[in-house]
């Protein structure tokens, strides 16, 4: 039995130090799961292996965590077929189905705090941001439980000599690849449909943010998941995840992460079992403001928190702000102003609106590309330091570039920090041009009045979702994915069962 980080007697943290008691009990008093969980137990990787953990805020060792390869992929994947075939899940009725997951998200909300706690910790994200991911994360799991027995499968209308019905069936072994970025989210909008539809999972966290999915194994436990069904694998890339993805015995891949890993996932689908490779993956998505906008001091702040918010790195981060140069000069001041209000702080302060960078690999490809940018001849506005807090940490200040143009590496690849890289353009024809020239499409914003132009430029833009007069609006209830070399599937809505089920056509003679 879990028992919540915050009890009646340990309150609800509302400061920084209140989350600094939590953080500091949770590291030290509480033991931190950190071996993997393969067929109903906590165990250590085969090959014994761990890897460090690091809170990116203040250097400090988290934890060492099991580092699985081969051997523990392997024996995951037998488990979870075992349990597939078992039918103990996968066959159990919907209702049965959804009152596990519905218990998973009560388990979760009751312990929402120490998980928003552990991503925080773990890859220097602001708190307050985590526990908005926590609401996500937990809203996701709940739709698709309450979603799974109400969804009918179809009766074709052939002639009436026979009877032709299209049934939707689990897929079986489903491995769910996932980032650093929104580690638990990231995973819910994977493992909440998956499960739904009466998969078993095996899940490999990012090795730069292993703890949550831990904690959330323990909690599937509780809830009553059936053996096998949901697997965690802590470990790296090239060795699990590879290992996962080569598998003659795993039926989907559902990765979400950078287009060049999930170009290898293919690869690997190709050389084995051609699994099904559902990809959410990077992003380099255009934000649009035309000169007919209202409130460009509103305007503004959103295009900043477009890309300043998580630090940058959100695959759907507004890193191109596309400004019709009658504004430019006016709009970019006004930008800059909202960034001067968005500077790292320290990630269990309430009050922080960007925390540090995940690691120091990552903290030093940012950097890099801010010293292209300079180099390249972009004018830089503001920031494009390393910066710390307290004296401590990786943390990189709001960083903009404007006189960007096409074939600047910051205006045309994903950097994953914040980092904005300003265009100029006269025409409506110039900016659809502009937001299109890339290779992604993941999402793309569009301020105006004009509804005219509202239509005509989000027909035209290619790309899986489009933000008009918004940034970033979500719900559980439409679906997040890419188009081009974002990706190839959609997470969360009743779509996103679609990518974790096959239909199965049955045809019924009835003339015989
Ligand atoms: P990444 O591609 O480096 O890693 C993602 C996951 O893949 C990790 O768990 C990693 O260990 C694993 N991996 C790496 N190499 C592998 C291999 N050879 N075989 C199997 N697994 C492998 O990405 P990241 O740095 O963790 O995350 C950042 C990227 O994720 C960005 O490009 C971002 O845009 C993207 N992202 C996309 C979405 C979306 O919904 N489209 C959401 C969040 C993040």
């Amino acid at each position: 039995m879990t028992m919540p980080l915050s009890t009646p007697e340990t309150p609800i943290p509302e400061t920084l130090a209140d989350w600094q008691v939590l953080a500091k009990r949770l590291t030290t008093e509480q033991r931190l799961e950190t071996r993997a969980y393969i067929d109903d137990a906590f165990v250590d990787a085969a090959g014994g292996a761990t890897f460090t953990t690091v809170n990116p805020a203040t250097g400090e060792t988290l934890a060492e965590v099991a580092s699985c390869d081969a051997a523990d992929a392997e024996a995951a994947v037998a488990a979870a077929r075992r349990a597939f075939e078992s039918g103990e899940w996968s066959r159990r009725s919907p209702a049965g189905r959804k009152a596990v997951l519905l218990k998973l998200a009560e388990l979760m909300e009751a312990n929402q705090h120490e998980l928003a706690l552990l991503d925080s910790l773990d890859m220097g994200k602001p708190v307050n941001s985590s526990l908005g991911d926590m609401a996500g994360a937990i809203g996701c799991i709940r739709h698709h439980a309450e979603s799974i027995d109400k969804l009918y499968g179809e009766v074709a209308p052939t002639g009436e000599e026979s009877l032709g019905l299209v049934m939707r069936e689990p897929l079986g072994v489903v491995a769910s690849i996932v980032p650093w970025n929104f580690p638990l989210m990231m995973t819910a909008w994977k493992i909440g449909p998956a499960l739904a539809a009466g998969n078993s999972v095996i899940l490999k966290p990012s090795e730069k943010s292993p703890l949550s999915a831990l904690r959330l194994a323990e909690l599937t436990r509780e809830a009553g998941l059936s053996r096998g069904v949901f697997q965690v694998l802590p470990g790296f890339g090239h060795t699990v995840g590879k290992a996962l993805a080569l598998s003659m015995d795993v039926d989907c891949l559902a990765f979400t992460g950078s287009t060049g890993v999930g170009k290898q996932l293919m690869q690997y689908a190709g050389q084995s079992n051609l699994k099904k490779v559902f990809l959410e993956c990077g992003g380099k998505s255009p934000n649009v403001i035309f000169a007919d906008c209202k409130d460009l001091d509103r305007v503004a702040e959103h295009a900043a928190a477009a890309i300043f918010h998580n630090q940058g790195e959100v695959c759907i981060a507004g890193s191109r702000l596309l400004v019709e140069n009658t504004i430019r000069e006016a709009f970019v001041d006004k930008v800059l102003a909202a960034a001067e209000r968005m500077q790292p702080g320290d990630p269990l302060d309430p009050d922080s609106f960007m925390g540090a960078m995940v690691d120091q690999a990552q903290h030093e490809r940012v950097l890099d590309y801010i010293r292209r940018g300079v180099a390249e001849g972009a004018t830089l506005r503001a920031g494009g330091e390393a910066t710390q807090v307290e004296g401590k940490g990786l943390f990189i200040g709001p960083t903009v570039f404007d006189g960007v143009t096409d074939g600047m590496a910051i205006g045309r690849e994903e950097i994953f920090g914040p980092v904005l890289a300003v265009f100029g353009f006269d025409t409506e024809e110039e900016a659809v041009r502009l937001a299109n020239d890339s290779d992604y499409g993941l999402a793309a914003g569009l301020w105006s009045q004009d509804i005219d132009r509202i239509m005509r430029v989000t027909r035209r833009l290619r790309s899986g979702q489009v933000f008009v007069n918004n940034w970033a609006d979500m719900d559980q209830t439409v679906p997040f994915g890419g188009v081009k070399q974002s990706g190839n599937g959609r997470d969360k809505s009743h779509h996103s069962l679609e990518e974790y089920s096959d239909l199965k056509s049955v045809w019924m003679t009835l003339a015989v």
